[in-house]
């Protein structure tokens, strides 16, 4: 589409017509298959990947400044009904997302296995990294603390060595034992 014309569009007809583009976009997505699915989807990272790799830095700031202007200004745009659908999808997504980053973490320091290392306790929900030497807590607590970051983070630096999989018990026993601060006072 050429920019004269969508310029010629009222807000309202580019609105609509971002819609129609975008349910097209889900009917096509719907149809494929979970394989075809992925690889469309690699396609399309690797592209943006090597596009992005081929732009000079100054040149990737200032694009990255328009799509988020713009973005912003699409959202603001956008009648309540479909941004609140849009955030719950959203919320959503995130969700799988931490979910899929924690099996992946969980998978890796338990080597396959899924289950707590000192107990073999093995429902996922109350599994946790556990930093094996006390030491480096405040640093695991500082990644921590913003929550799931720290699968990203763990995935992102490979998975370093000194971690475990503890369930929550053996993870509260062990602080227990080594007289760290559980938020409780231990009898
Ligand atoms: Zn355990």
């Amino acid at each position: 589409m050429s920019k004269k014309w969508w310029d010629s569009l009222s807000p309202e007809q580019q609105a609509e017509y971002n819609l129609l583009r975008r349910e097209r976009y889900q009917k096509r997505i719907s149809s494929m298959s979970a394989q075809e699915l992925a690889e469309h989807k690699r396609k399309q990272r690797e592209g943006w990947q090597k596009f992005g790799a081929n732009l000079a830095p100054k040149k990737k700031e200032q694009l990255h400044n328009i799509i988020m202007a713009n973005a912003r200004k699409k959202w603001a745009n956008l009648p309540p009904e479909i941004k609140s659908k849009e955030m719950a999808d959203m919320k959503v997504r995130g969700k799988k997302v931490v979910e899929k980053q924690k099996r992946l973490v969980i998978s890796h320091y338990s080597n396959g296995s899924m289950v707590c290392c000192k107990c073999g306790f093995s429902d996922i929900r109350a599994l946790s990294i556990d930093h094996i030497n006390g030491g480096g807590r405040r640093h695991t607590e500082e990644i921590r603390k913003a929550g799931t970051i720290f699968y990203r983070w763990l995935i992102k630096n490979n998975f370093p060595n000194g971690f475990q999989v503890l369930c929550m018990n053996c993870n509260y026993i062990k602080k227990a034992e080594n007289k760290e601060d559980t938020g409780h006072t231990v009898k």
